[in-house]
């Protein structure tokens, strides 16, 4: 069955992610535990989450992801923006437990001057910290590659899991693959990225898709997300995408843009037309 969602806000209580979610026609997605802009500690009640957790039970939307705070950096070489990523992980991974969500997806961050190999080992070690509760798992998301960010070649991916203690998986996010230089504007291209992907990762670690069109070019590292079919990855890309077997029983979460009059139920109401 296809699993289809949007990125959907817990404003007013976590549950109203999943009537958010409902409205869209989405049966999987995403959320923020908090605003992701700042440093902020989850706050949700036992009783909201019990709500949540019946919510999705009821209409059977799931499997969710929370989305950590756009400040965490794994990769750093500063000693207290690391230790602040780490307890804001932590934070993250308990309330997955409580919402009973199962993953809980991070950018590994920017190096910012510790190199490539010194930033995936801060990575590497910053995971190995957490303690993770049980029926949840950390995905790790490929990047962009903007910067010193890392994550935006796959081998990034595989090195981290390698030097980490924490079983973690990853999610895979179409627009910021194609910026980082892996072409997906064909059906030969989304064949070729998933191959290598399978051959330096691994498909049976890739755990959910950040389904997203791409606003700039293959390979310029800019991160804009564009509607399903109407960006640079287009709907040759997309259809070969959402119907290639290596991903088609995943879920597929849309992070497209909110603001310019396209809703996130007209791309999901996109992804299921576009599969076969
Ligand atoms: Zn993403």
């Amino acid at each position: 069955m296809l699993r289809v969602g949007a990125h959907t806000s817990i404003a007013g209580g976590a549950y109203n992610a999943v009537d958010e979610q409902v409205d869209y026609g989405g049966n999987c997605g995403q959320i923020f535990s908090h605003s992701p802009q700042v440093w902020q500690d989850p706050d949700i009640e036992d009783e909201e989450a019990q709500q949540f957790r019946d919510r999705s039970a009821e209409h059977g939307v799931g499997p969710w992801v929370i989305h950590s705070s756009y400040l965490v950096n794994l990769c750093t070489p500063k000693d207290d923006l690391r230790e602040q990523s780490i307890d804001a992980m932590q934070k993250e991974v308990d309330a997955a437990a409580k919402l009973d969500i199962e993953y809980v997806n991070v950018h590994l961050g920017a190096h910012t001057g510790a190199g490539v190999d010194g930033g995936l080992d801060n990575a590497a070690s910053a995971l190995s910290e957490l303690d993770v509760p049980d029926g949840v798992t950390v995905l790790v998301e490929s990047d962009a590659g903007s910067g010193t960010k890392l994550g935006g070649e796959f081998e990034h991916l595989a090195t981290v899991r390698e030097r980490t203690d924490l079983d973690i998986e990853f999610c895979l996010d179409t627009a910021h693959a194609f910026a980082a230089g892996y072409d997906l504007s064909t059906p030969e291209g989304v064949d070729e990225t998933l191959a290598e992907f399978d051959e330096v990762v691994g498909l049976a670690d890739l755990a959910c898709v950040h389904l997203n069109d791409s606003k700039h070019e293959c390979g310029t590292n800019k991160d804009e997300h564009a509607h399903i079919g109407e960006g640079e990855i287009g709907e040759d890309g997309m259809t070969a995408f959402v119907n290639h077997d290596a991903v088609r029983d995943l879920p597929l979460v849309l992070e497209t843009p909110s603001e310019d009059g396209k809703s996130f139920a007209w791309n999901i109401e996109r992804v299921r037309e576009l599969r076969d």
